[in-house]
């Protein structure tokens, strides 16, 4: 099964609108000009996400979010309805990312019911998994990222189930610069599509897995070359144009 490579840029809370629009107009003209043949994504803060309807309609370039309400509507201030998400044009949303994991106390119920509502108006939610050091250390990685996209899996109907894309992100290796080397990342990821053939061995091999964990340039390739990985979410260098399109031309 060829999966197609897939490249997502999780902006998490950076950017202005200046800042944003050299960006934007950078990775435009860079996805023009540069061999890429994956698909590519940029995941925004919520209030960016009308200029990149603006900036990005019509381009190669899709964008999302980061977070989703379980919500529909109604008295819950601050959150943002999946159904908002939509009117911006979103292709994708990141659910249950390990910042607001430990941040916001997410816990792998809510992130599945996350999960869901995303589903339900279209959008492809980004579903993110993964182990901290110390569970690394204790050996307990397949037990900790198994039980997380279970908790997923519980939700979905059998139909959706190969609608989800799935992030495996070593908590000790977001933002550190220390990357899981890519036999790591393999082994991890092959675990991870065991556990989506066990739910629906149709879907399994159709399931995009990312890596994601301070990828750069410069181990992009090869941990892209591993037979389960299907792609990157970036967090630092997502933010730089060259950076990012060096990435995707890699995948
Ligand atoms: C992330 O936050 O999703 C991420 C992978 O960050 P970084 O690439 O900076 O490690």
């Amino acid at each position: 099964m060829v999966r197609r490579k897939l490249v997502v840029g999780n902006w998490k809370m950076n950017g202005s609108l200046a800042a944003n629009s050299a960006l934007l107009a950078d990775l435009s003209a860079g996805l023009m000009s540069e061999k890429i043949d994956c698909d590519i994504a940029v995941c925004v803060p919520a209030p960016y996400l009308a200029q990149c309807q603006a900036a990005l309609s019509g381009s190669a370039l899709a964008w999302g979010a980061q977070d989703v309400s379980i919500h529909a509507s109604g008295a819950y201030t601050g959150e943002i309805a999946a159904t908002m998400l939509c009117d911006f044009g979103c292709r994708y949303v990141i659910v249950g990312h390990s910042e607001r994991r430990a941040y916001h106390a997410e816990t792998s119920q809510l992130v599945a019911q996350k999960t869901v509502a995303a589903l339900q108006v279209g959008l492809t939610p980004i579903v993110c998994v993964g182990e901290t050091l110390a569970e690394r250390e204790a050996g307990r990685t397949d037990v900790v990222v198994g039980q997380q996209l279970d908790a997923v899996l519980a939700l979905l109907d059998a139909s959706d189930v190969a609608k989800i894309v799935v992030a495996y992100e070593p908590v000790w290796a977001i933002g550190t610069g220390k990357t899981a080397t890519p036999q790591m990342a393999q082994d991890v990821h092959a675990a991870l599509r065991l556990r989506l053939a066990a739910k629906d061995a149709g879907a399994a091999p159709m399931i995009s897995i990312l890596y994601g964990g301070s990828m750069k340039p410069d181990n992009a390739a090869e941990l892209m070359a591993m037979v389960d990985i299907d792609g990157g979410l970036i967090g630092g260098a997502a933010l730089k144009a060259a950076d990012f399109l060096a990435i995707a031309a890699a995948a």
